[in-house]
């Protein structure tokens, strides 16, 4: 029997699926704590774990606070991550010395519990909600302009919240280092090897385990007339804008509709309702989603997840960077196409291509097949059951710097050598053209170089 601590940020794409681990490890009698807030009290105590209310602990916020935090601010939920973790210390040390927890398993942004797993010297595990991501994985990413911006501009303000963290025994080199995935920390991410993007780079210490599904159910297809179902998730679904189009594009088709538009939005905003769509504020996905022939999403990685494994092709309407990464590995596999036109017009036709071509469903099908196949919640509890782990000390990614860093050396010492060559036998006017030029170059060189060098290490390093 072990003595685990849960912990999780306040958000229910990142809280749900460490439930059915949570759940596997009581049933295996270990002794789970499951550090949380109100909102997910009751999903958290129907998985036998003990619920500790963390609420106390999250600062009050305003207006424009909580705003961002809704619209996905990385830099104010960078900040809000600072100082919920500030205000747990003295709670979450008592706790580490009575509950003496073997392992720690926290959420990869939930930084109280990775910065109290290391302070006290605990095994920890990793629980990544979304794709891994490293400095490559990340190229899937399309930043929008005001992330960039949010991004540049909160910089110093993150930096400066970073520094209260000292006095309290928590060692941080950059908020990115809290962030990011590293090679060197157990990790359990809930996709598959084969639908992670550079799957390669990341070190056996990443623990694969597929999606962390509740269900067992299959798809079931057959029906009358097509399925389409549209959510934008659970966090940014006010846009009864959008749910208008899906609505006029959708409502003269020979098929039904589910829209499930979230719990804050007025129903009335969307009008009178065409016999052929029903608008909820919550459906059960899941069960939506094994009959669904068309499944309209924001490309929240749970929801992908859950459509792949159910068959269902998708319309891709990703709003954040991450959804961009998971809506352009989804298109990848074909499983799905991104909307470029979100008129009603365009969402149209892009319904009306999935469903009159079967490449996507089949596509969709085979993923989810890979999926089911994984070891899911078992090999998730028994990774956190057995850590820490000890890694072969493959790195492709540190492989990747050294090849990058001869490259570079050789690329200066030859354009050096030009340089001494030109001057002496043709003239010293213009050799900083050559300079100029082999600076200019160096980057898209460098950038095309990587993607080969990348494979010939993954073949010579990976089997
Ligand atoms: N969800 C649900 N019913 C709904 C809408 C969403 O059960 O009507 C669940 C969905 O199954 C998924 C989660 O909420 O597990 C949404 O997570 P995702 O990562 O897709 O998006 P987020 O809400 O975090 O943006």
């Amino acid at each position: 029997m072990k003595k685990i601590a849960f912990f999780c940020i306040p958000a229910h794409g990142h809280t749900n699926p460490m439930l059915p681990v949570a759940a596997e490890l009581v049933k295996r009698g270990d002794k789970v704590r499951f550090y949380s807030f109100n909102e997910f009290e009751e999903k958290i105590k129907a998985t036998g774990a003990e619920f500790i209310n963390c609420d106390r602990f999250l600062p009050e916020i305003t207006k424009e606070e909580e705003q961002a935090l809704k619209n996905i601010k990385t830099t104010e939920m960078t900040i809000q991550d600072i100082r919920i973790t500030l205000s747990m210390n003295d709670f979450l040390e008592d706790e580490f010395k009575t509950f003496k927890p073997d392992v720690v398993y926290t959420d990869s942004v939930c930084f109280w519990g990775k910065l109290n797993a290391r302070k006290f010297d605990v095994p920890m595990v990793v629980s990544t909600s979304t794709f891994a991501f490293n400095r490559l994985s990340s190229k899937y990413m399309k930043y929008q302009k005001g992330e960039l911006r949010d991004m540049i501009f909160g910089l110093p303000r993150i930096s400066k919240e970073l520094k209260t963290l000292e006095p309290y025994g928590y060692k941080v080199k950059s908020a990115m280092s809290l962030v990011q995935n590293d090679n060197k920390t157990d990790t359990n991410v809930y996709t598959s090897r084969g639908f992670q993007p550079y799957a390669e780079s990341f070190s056996d210490l990443y623990n694969f385990v597929g999606p962390s599904v509740f269900s067992s159910a299959k798809p079931q297809k057959e029906k009358q007339r097509p399925l389409v179902y549209i959510s934008l998730g659970t966090v940014i679904n006010e846009r009864p804008d959008f749910y208008n189009k899906c609505i006029e594009a959708l409502k003269d088709l020979k098929l039904d509709v589910i829209i499930s538009c979230g719990k804050a939005l007025d129903k009335k905003l969307l009008g009178v309702l065409p016999e052929n769509v029903k608008v909820y504020s919550y459906v059960d996905q899941l069960d939506v989603l094994s009959k669904a022939d068309v499944f309209i999403t924001h490309c929240g990685m749970n929801s992908v997840s859950e459509s792949l494994y159910m068959a269902t092709p998708m319309v891709l309407y990703p709003q954040t960077s991450e959804q961009y990464a998971v809506a352009k590995r989804t298109a990848e596999i074909g499983a799905g196409e991104q909307l470029t036109d979100d008129s009603a017009v365009g969402i149209k036709a892009a319904v009306e291509r999935i469903l009159g071509n079967s490449v996507y469903q089949k596509a969709a099908a085979k993923q989810g097949a890979e999926f089911r196949a994984c070891g899911g919640v078992k090999v998730a509890a028994d990774y956190i059951e057995s850590a820490p782990h000890k890694s072969n000390g493959i790195d492709v990614l540190e492989e990747l710097k050294k090849s990058t860093a001869k490259f570079q050396f050789c690329y200066l010492t030859i354009v050096a050598a030009i340089i001494v060559l030109f001057g002496i036998f043709i003239g010293w006017n213009f050799v900083w053209i050559i300079g100029v030029s082999a600076g200019v170059l160096s980057a898209p060189v460098v950038k095309a170089l990587e993607g080969k060098m990348y494979k010939s290490i993954v073949k010579r390093k990976v089997k």
